[in-house]
């Protein structure tokens, strides 16, 4: 994305110059949430970058998007806390009525409602979310909802969440896929209602958690588009989900790879820089070339998608490859950092822990392969 947004990025760089190494692993280390940070995106109204004006935001495209989380993650931090905003709220623009957007939106712009949580993954379904058995019952002018979700990450720290459960039962239905029902979740008004949060401790510093739903009551008014079609509403964001995400490995790549280098030209063993040798020197200069070409996928999906084509099997390519390409540059700044790799002020060790979920999270490596294969090159589908 380069020269794209150029004057957005040197912005988040400077914003993020006040939030260093040291701030990433005290929260680390704490398991904390970075309040400050986010605080500090949502003042400059990153946060609110693709909310349109009259909703109070900036209403740029999802290249602009994608420019902010790179940078983000270029800079040696992490907006995994924060960045899901930038997708769920997708789900309430296209499908949302315009008095859901009214009563919404202007508060997620502003930074007074955070729409972070997004509860779609449950335990006993995994990768295959049409199998998802969180049901919300219709009982007059509200639904009823019990289950379970996991993995939902920031629930402790959102006001609001996308809920996916459904709404008739699988057997009831002609497509699996049909009789699942979105729902924008007043998570304030669930606390202490019926929805109970249990963080997870996770690899890295995700905030991410179980929730448990006993009998919490939505309003009517809180489903977002038709009963039953809420599979599709899900689906419809995934092209910018996985485009973002992307966007933020390519920034980790960069930074791991720029951090690499660094330390290649200035560590000297057998009086000379490391960086001299090859076996150093070609994983940097590997990951850097993987890291470009992912990037150029990033960019070919964000263009696509700004010009409303629909680019599942690039946006999905774009994730994968940049996925790949900054773990590539995680496993190279390691390995070029030697026993420093490993100790906790290089940072190395904790951008090698964070930049791995991204070949599971939010889809997993094999089932964009999978896509692919069905997709693009008409193979069988094999699930
Ligand atoms: C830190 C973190 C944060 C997350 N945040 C959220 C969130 O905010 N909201 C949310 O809803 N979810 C979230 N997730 C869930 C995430 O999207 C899932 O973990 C991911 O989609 C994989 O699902 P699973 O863990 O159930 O793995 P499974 O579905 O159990 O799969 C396990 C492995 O088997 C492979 N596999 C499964 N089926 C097939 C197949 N047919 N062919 C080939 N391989 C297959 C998968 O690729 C994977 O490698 C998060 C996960 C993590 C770890």
């Amino acid at each position: 994305m380069i020269d794209q947004h150029q004057d957005i990025r040197d912005a988040v760089a400077r914003l993020c110059a006040d939030f260093p190494g040291e701030y990433w692993r005290k929260l680390d280390a704490e398991r904390a949430y970075p309040a400050e940070f986010v605080d500090a995106l949502t003042a400059q109204g990153y946060l609110a970058a693709l909310i349109p004006e009259e909703f109070g935001g900036i209403g740029l495209g999802l290249s602009a998007g994608a420019a902010i989380l790179e940078e983000i993650h270029h800079s040696g931090g992490n907006a995994g806390a924060c960045h899901a905003q930038m997708y769920t709220m997708g789900t309430l623009l296209r499908h949302g009525s315009d008095a859901q957007k009214a009563r919404y939106l202007p508060g997620i712009a502003s930074g007074d409602l955070r729409l972070q949580a997004f509860g779609v993954t449950e335990p006993g379904s995994g990768t295959n979310t049409p199998a998802i058995k969180t049901f919300a019952r219709r009982d007059g002018d509200r639904y009823i909802v019990n289950g379970q979700k996991i993995w939902t990450s920031r629930a402790e720290y959102s006001d609001l969440m996308i809920l996916l459960a459904r709404t008739t039962p699988v057997d009831q239905v002609a497509k699996r896929t049909d009789g699942l029902s979105v729902f924008i979740l007043d998570m304030n008004a669930a606390r202490g209602n019926g929805l109970r949060i249990s963080p997870i401790r996770t690899m890295m510093n995700h905030a991410t958690c179980e929730v448990f739903f006993d009998d919490v009551e939505i309003p009517a008014d809180n489903l977002i588009g038709e009963e039953g079609r809420g599979f599709r509403y899900i689906m419809s964001g995934m092209n910018a989900e996985r485009i973002l995400i992307a966007a933020e490995c390519i920034g980790d790549a960069k930074w791991l790879i720029d951090k690499a280098s660094a330390y290649a030209k200035e560590r000297e063993v057998f009086g000379r820089p490391i960086g001299q040798n090859q076996g150093i020197a070609f994983p940097i200069a590997q990951a850097y070339a993987r890291m470009r070409a992912a990037e150029l996928m990033v960019q070919d999906a964000v263009r696509r998608y700004e010009v409303g084509e629909n680019p599942g099997a690039e946006a999905n390519m774009a994730k994968m490859l940049a996925a790949e390409a900054s773990w590539e540059a995680a496993e190279a700044a390691v390995q070029t950092h030697g026993g420093f790799g490993f100790a906790e002020e290089y940072d190395i060790e904790r951008k090698f822990r964070e930049t791995r979920l991204y070949q599971v999270a939010p889809i997993s490596t094999n089932l964009i392969l999978s896509y692919i294969a069905e997709h693009v090159l008409g193979l069988p589908r094999s699930y």
